[in-house]
């Protein structure tokens, strides 16, 4: 069993009236990258603040490699980098620089806190900027520059909120990457939030999926589809040649047979269990000249459909 290290118990935030976090219960363990994805106002900010020890939740406790987030944050941000959505730099100093400064307020000395930059400046791909003022940087490139300055502490967690928001497709992609190569290499462990479930995923071992304040399900995409679109299990699509005399019908009589949809393309068949041989062995043995059989596959798009679009609180 891994280690655990960031231990949410049955942590609830009330705002007022409104309740932006409620009962959440979440393990992440050493070395995952794990993404907590919702809509914006899911709550998702509120959760990383309290693992931060920032704000207090209103019930539950927190801990950080052990550690009781709302005791003793300054002991937790020892081992925490966070790297806020809009992280602050000193705009006319370069990035070298910047991330020597914070090897010095950390205890390094000059020297170490110059090899540890050149090397995480290395490490994000950022050293051909190196000896630029940070106040010319793109916007991913100022996270990438992020990502350096966090792990000039050597932090045993990286927190990241919505670390893709505002960069380029391009940059995007590099980001992610550097990300997994982090998780990879370094066996840091990683919480990222994000909005954006379909970038993000994919470097992820786990998500959660948060929506108005619940965890409605988490684990890798196939333990989500399990649980969040359990209706859609064991749907087939059949394509037929020529005519297919009472098909349906005999489709319908079927016993693993759920239900029977269809258009010009296809037939939709649903079963309730998983029996794509025997569904194979009805079109041949009722002489149905059958070009394809495929299990369709849910994924992220009918989730992200389901939980994200609309899924944002409005007031
Ligand atoms: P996310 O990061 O997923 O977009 P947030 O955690 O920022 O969501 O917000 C969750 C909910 O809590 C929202 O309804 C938001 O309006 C509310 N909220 C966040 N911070 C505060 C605050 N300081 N005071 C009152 N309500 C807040
Ligand atoms: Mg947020």
């Amino acid at each position: 069993m891994a280690e655990t290290m960031i231990q949410l118990k049955n942590i609830t935030k009330q705002y007022k009236e409104n309740k932006a976090v409620k009962q959440l219960d979440l393990s992440i363990h050493k070395g995952e990258v794990f993404g907590l994805l919702g809509p914006n106002g899911a709550g998702k900010s509120t959760t990383i603040y309290m693992i931060l020890g920032l704000t207090e939740p209103t019930e539950g406790e927190v801990y950080v490699s052990g550690i009781h987030a709302t005791n003793k944050p300054i002991e937790v941000k020892k081992k925490v980098g966070f790297l806020p959505d809009n992280v602050g730099f000193y705009e006319d100093m370069t990035g070298m620089e910047n991330l020597i400064l914070t090897g010095k307020l950390n205890g390094l000395g000059r020297v170490e806190a110059k090899k540890r930059a050149t090397h995480w400046l290395e490490q994000v791909r950022m050293d051909h900027a190196a000896a630029k003022k940070v106040g010319e940087y793109s916007r991913g490139m100022r996270q990438r520059l992020g990502l350096a300055d966090i792990l000039m502490k050597d932090p045993e967690v990286v927190i990241m909120d919505e670390p893709t928001l505002g960069i380029d497709p391009k940059g995007i992609n590099e980001l992610l990457e550097l990300i997994r190569n982090l998780s990879v290499d370094h066996g840091l462990t990683i919480l990222l939030s994000s909005h954006q479930l379909h970038q993000v995923q994919q470097i992820c071992d786990r998500v959660g999926i948060f929506v108005k304040g619940e965890l409605l399900s988490y684990g890798d995409i196939e333990d989500l589809q399990k649980t969040l679109l359990d209706d859609t299990l064991f749907l087939y699509k059949a394509k037929v040649k020529g005519p297919s005399h009472q098909l349906v019908e005999k489709l319908s009589m079927e016993p693993s047979v759920e239900s029977i949809d269809w258009d010009e393309e296809a037939y939709y068949i649903r079963l309730n269990k998983e029996d794509q041989g025997e569904l194979a062995k009805f079109f041949i043995s009722n002489q149905y000249d059958l070009l394809s059989l495929k299990r369709m596959s849910y994924g992220l798009d009918d989730i992200y459909q389901r939980y994200f679009e609309g899924g944002e609180i409005s007031d």
